[in-house]
């Protein structure tokens, strides 16, 4: 009775995570590179260190790091946005979530997600008193059917979360979709919560849509990104998140009660860094290498896939292989195979089993060598 979250239990990323290291299976199960962060970049931290970065950061961040990012949005996307008022660096993208949810739903407001969902979304709108409200996409085309959309929409919803390019489906969101987004929410007091942490992570030529780029989306979005995935450094936990100031200045009550700021040598060191855009620019063709060398390599295999068009996550769906549950034959690959992935149904509503497991190429290419060779073998 105490509980405000009965049905949350552990995250599977933590638990897939211990479980490949309780059998000494390879870890394509919780989204992070097995390789090293930029030498550079780590030299950069101990020299802000050394430099006396030891306190406090402001409570927004880093005024370098928040210049450096209004650089780039400019450079990317062509949006202006000002780093005084509208952008605030955060204990990663998840803590800004949790902030900009808690910041603005009220008991009973609705929130719109896509399915399947990041799993940090849902329990913040609970703990919040929201309601969350699912629109289900299908393997393998997660398409979106925007007249379902707008049958759920309505005045009680405060906000529409999106999430592209999409974990853990792998897909994007096209022009016609945020124009879609642009046309539904337009008349409306709606907040799109616009989760872009894979922004630099596109394949196949595809542009980023960012809703920075959609004038009457920016105006009523926040946008959420992360260095974790940028820079090969996710136990930094160093995100930001960008809005129009009147939206920022509420995001900013909660922000400075919940963690103040962040760590502050890292920001400095991010600062240097993305000063430089070459670090960031190239990180689709290297991803894409990788994505192509996975599936080069399982191709004749028994799972079936769409390429992954963003993110450095890849769906295989096993329906050929057997019928038991995707969690459960999440396990056994783990503890039968040494091969350890994320099973889609947890994302989905009332844990739709679509058969799909979901591999993490964030690796090392002798590791998704090895990787193949075990699904190959199955
Ligand atoms: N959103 C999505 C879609 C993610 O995949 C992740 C984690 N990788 C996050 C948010 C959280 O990012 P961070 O690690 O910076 O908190
Ligand atoms: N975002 C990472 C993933 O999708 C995991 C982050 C976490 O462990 N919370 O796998």
């Amino acid at each position: 009775h105490l509980s405000k979250l009965p049905n949350v239990g552990t995250t599977i990323f933590s638990v897939m995570s211990a479980l490949a290291n309780k059998h000494d299976a390879i870890n394509m199960s919780q989204g992070f590179p097995n390789f090293k962060s930029d030498k550079n970049l780590i030299d950069l931290v101990s020299q802000a260190m050394c430099s006396g970065y030891n306190q406090y950061a402001p409570m927004p961040g880093n005024m370098e790091l928040r210049e450096a990012i209004a650089k780039k949005m400019d450079l990317l996307y062509n949006s202006t946005y000002n780093p005084e008022d509208e952008i605030t660096i955060t204990a990663g993208a998840t803590q800004a979530i949790y902030t900009i949810i808690s910041a603005f739903i009220k008991p009973k407001d609705e929130v719109i997600i896509f399915r399947p969902a990041y799993d940090c979304y849902e329990p913040a709108i609970e703990i919040n008193g929201g309601k969350t409200i699912s629109i289900q996409l299908t393997a393998p085309n997660y398409t979106i059917d925007w007249d379902e959309v707008e049958s759920k929409f309505s005045s009680k919803t405060k906000m529409i979360i999106i999430n592209t390019p999409q974990n853990p489906s792998g897909t994007v969101f096209s022009n016609a979709n945020m124009l879609a987004l642009q046309k539904l929410t337009q008349d409306s007091n709606c907040i799109v919560l616009s989760d872009e942490v894979y922004e630099h992570i596109i394949y196949d030529g595809l542009q980023h849509q960012s809703v920075c780029r959609f004038s009457n989306l920016k105006s009523r979005s926040f946008i959420t990104a992360s260095f974790g995935k940028t820079f090969h450094n996710t136990g930094w936990k160093v995100g930001y998140c960008c809005a129009p100031k009147t939206l920022m200045s509420e995001f900013r009550k909660v922000h400075q009660f919940n963690v103040f700021s962040v760590n502050s040598p890292m920001q400095k060191a991010l600062a240097d860094y993305l000063k430089e855009p070459s670090n960031y620019l190239n990180l689709s063709e290297f991803y894409q290498a990788k994505r192509d060398l996975f599936l080069s390599l399982i191709k004749h295999s028994r799972f079936k896939f769409k390429p992954a068009k963003g993110t450095y996550f890849q769906v295989l769906d096993f329906s050929k292989i057997t019928q038991v549950g995707d969690v459960e034959f999440a396990k056994q690959l783990t503890v039968e195979y040494g091969l350890a992935s994320i099973p889609l149904s947890v994302f989905n509503n009332n844990n739709r089993d679509d058969k799909v497991l979901r591999f993490c190429f964030a690796k090392t290419d002798e590791t998704i060598k090895k990787a193949a060779a075990i699904l190959n073998s199955i």
